[in-house]
């Protein structure tokens, strides 16, 4: 899916005054395109991410998603969006929760993972009949993720979905991703706060500066997957990037493509 956004921003009502959450951010996303957000807690990477997935309206500007508004795009269950905390029904199995989208969505088959596939990659085979609330945080973590890759949608918005897992589950699950993201061609907005995940992902890493958040610049990886950070090309990569979210004085506008 190709993606738009034009001079997007979002000021929330503030109680006692406007709060600007998200400045105009202009950004053109290639269909298939894995791009990831970085940047500052607090900056609007959630605030763009829910935009996008039509939960809430911009202040300015606009989305456009195929040719097409972001409330024509949900209604065709054409995202798949993971917020940052998982969400799960705890009075439905792990596999039940997976589940939950195909049920609702029955009148949109697109090719996907199986439910049975995707807790295989999870290594949440074995849990497949326990309740959510049994379950670790980073496992509930693995389920939401599974829950939303099952859609088969040709858009994936991700909000730190390994935020809550630890390091070697991680990198296998970051090798699972790539693995369905090279085998159904989605585009996919990624958040994290970890720049050497993002560098594992992304054709283009998008830098945010604190809030309101604006594109302070955008790295661009070419380099084969899987990726090694110890390379000469990747660890300059990750200075680029890490340059670019220290140096607060001069922003600098990301051109679209
Ligand atoms: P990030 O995901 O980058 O950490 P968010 O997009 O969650 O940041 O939030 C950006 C800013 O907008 C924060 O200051 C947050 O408190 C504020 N914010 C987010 N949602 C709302 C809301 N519904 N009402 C008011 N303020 C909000
Ligand atoms: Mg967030």
């Amino acid at each position: 899916m190709k993606v738009i956004l034009h001079n997007i921003s979002k000021t929330f009502n503030g109680r006692e005054a406007p709060l600007p959450a998200l400045a105009p951010v202009t950004l053109h996303i290639k269909p298939g395109e894995f791009i990831c957000f970085l940047g500052p807690s607090g900056c609007g990477k959630s605030t763009l991410l829910r935009l996008i997935a039509d939960q809430i309206e911009p202040t300015t500007g606009q989305i456009v998603l195929d040719g097409d508004t972001p409330t024509s795009t949900r209604q065709q269950k054409a995202i798949a969006w993971m917020a940052q905390n998982p969400a799960l029904l705890p009075w439905q199995t792990v596999l039940e929760n997976v589940r939950l989208p195909l049920q609702i969505n029955r009148q949109h088959q697109r090719p996907a993972p199986t439910p049975h596939e995707l807790l295989d990659m999870m290594g949440l085979m074995d849990f497949a009949s326990a309740y959510p609330g049994t379950l670790s945080g980073g496992m509930q973590q693995r389920v939401a993720l599974a829950r939303t890759l099952t859609t088969g949608a040709p858009l994936w918005l991700m909000d730190e979905p390994f935020a809550a897992l630890d390091a070697l589950t991680r990198e296998t699950l970051t090798g699972e991703v790539l693995h369905l993201w090279k085998k159904f061609h989605p585009t996919v907005l990624w958040v994290t706060h970890d720049i050497t995940e993002a560098v594992h992902l992304a054709d283009r890493i998008v830098v945010m500066t604190a809030r309101p958040g604006h594109i302070r610049g955008i790295v661009t990886l070419s380099q084969p997957r899987p990726r090694d950070e110890t390379t000469m090309e990747i660890a300059q990569k990750i200075r680029e990037v890490r340059h670019l979210l220290r140096n607060r004085e001069q922003p600098v506008t990301g051109e679209p493509t």
